[in-house]
């Protein structure tokens, strides 16, 4: 019999699958570049978080930090928060989580469904300011018996990465992979994947996508919609050496191209995944004007669209934003049909 003990032993080995429609490649480019899509949302919790989770998890018990019967309390938009909530209930750890109130409802509710329990603070107050998610979140976490990963300085967060995610796509290529594409919040999966690939073979180039306004492309913290990507600070977790290049992405880019990805390639992923295979098509289509077929491209989809279909599947709310929705199905009334 095949079967799992649980769902923590399904975390990983997600697959990569080709992207074709959605890059609009010249004729010629039609040998390559490749680009491939990790896709993420495969894993049990639906999120590439599950990865970071279950380590940050296993260390804390081994350090002592997170003992029998302890809370785990963490600032989380919502993924991470998931990841780490299936695993604490699966070893009998309570959670409390802090998100931010721009996070889908959808997303908060998934939190609850696993059975944590939620804090929400406003999005509009500086990191300082006694009820800003970071705060919030410390209060908690000093209180006995609670531990806080704190995803945002965990090595344990770009570690995980650097012994599962780097690994899964060096394999999965058989060590073919030129360029490696990939969103950044904590900046924990490009900082692992990213310095694990650099060792294995120094010429692969890691190139960061960003939401306009984000630090990481050279912005204030400006707002911006796309979920889970872009910092108004640099974390510990992020690595500024293993950049080579940080390609930034408006926001009716990443919301526009999500749809194309749902539509044209039957990948139903969120906002930031939108945001950084339009960044991985950016570069494919500077490698096919090089002549590049031999170019391969990854690049990483961290989550599911099902926490967005009130947000970016939604014409209207697109709208109210001044988005445009792209092509639409026809739809028609009960009357018509
Ligand atoms: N996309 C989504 C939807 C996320 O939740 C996150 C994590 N905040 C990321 C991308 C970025 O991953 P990382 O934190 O490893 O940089």
């Amino acid at each position: 019999m095949q079967y799992a003990n649980s769902v923590i032993d399904l975390i990983g080995n997600t697959p990569l699958v080709r992207l074709s429609r959605t890059l609009d490649l010249p004729e010629t480019a039609s040998d390559g570049p490749l680009v491939l899509a990790k896709v993420e949302y495969l894993n049990p919790g639906g999120s590439v978080k599950d990865r970071i989770a279950t380590r940050m998890i296993e260390a804390a018990e081994a350090s002592g930090e997170l003992q029998p019967g302890g809370t785990i309390v963490e600032p989380t938009s919502g993924n991470t928060g998931v990841g780490l909530a299936m695993v604490a209930q699966q070893k009998g750890y309570k959670c409390v989580f802090v998100c931010p109130d721009k996070v889908s409802v959808d997303k908060r509710n998934v939190l609850k469904a696993y059975g944590a329990e939620v804090v929400v603070c406003p999005t509009a107050v500086a990191p300082e300011h006694p009820d800003s998610y970071y705060n919030v979140s410390d209060r908690l976490a000093s209180q006995p018996g609670a531990w806080k990963p704190n995803q945002y300085a965990n090595p344990h967060n770009p570690r995980s990465h650097y012994e599962t995610t780097g690994p899964e796509i060096w394999e999965q290529t058989e060590g073919k992979i030129t360029h490696f594409v990939c969103g950044m919040g904590t900046g924990g999966t490009i900082s692992g994947v990213g310095r694990y690939l650099k060792e294995q073979n120094p010429d692969i180039q890691v190139i960061g996508a960003d939401p306009a306004g984000s630090v990481y492309s050279g912005g204030t913290g400006r707002p911006y919609l796309v979920e889970g990507v872009g910092e108004d600070f640099w974390p510990d977790t992020y690595d500024r050496t293993v950049a080579d290049r940080v390609i930034e992405v408006s926001d009716a880019d990443s919301f526009a191209f999500t749809r194309r990805l749902a539509r044209e390639e039957a990948l139903l992923v969120g906002g930031s995944c939108g945001m950084a295979a339009w960044a991985a098509r950016q570069v494919a289509h500077e490698l096919a004007a090089e002549g590049r077929t031999d170019a391969v491209v990854v690049v990483l989809l961290p989550d599911s669209g099902r926490g967005y279909l009130t947000k970016i599947f939604n014409d209207d709310w697109l709208a109210q934003y001044g988005f445009a929705s792209g092509a639409q199905a026809d739809q028609r009334t009960v009357g018509e049909v």
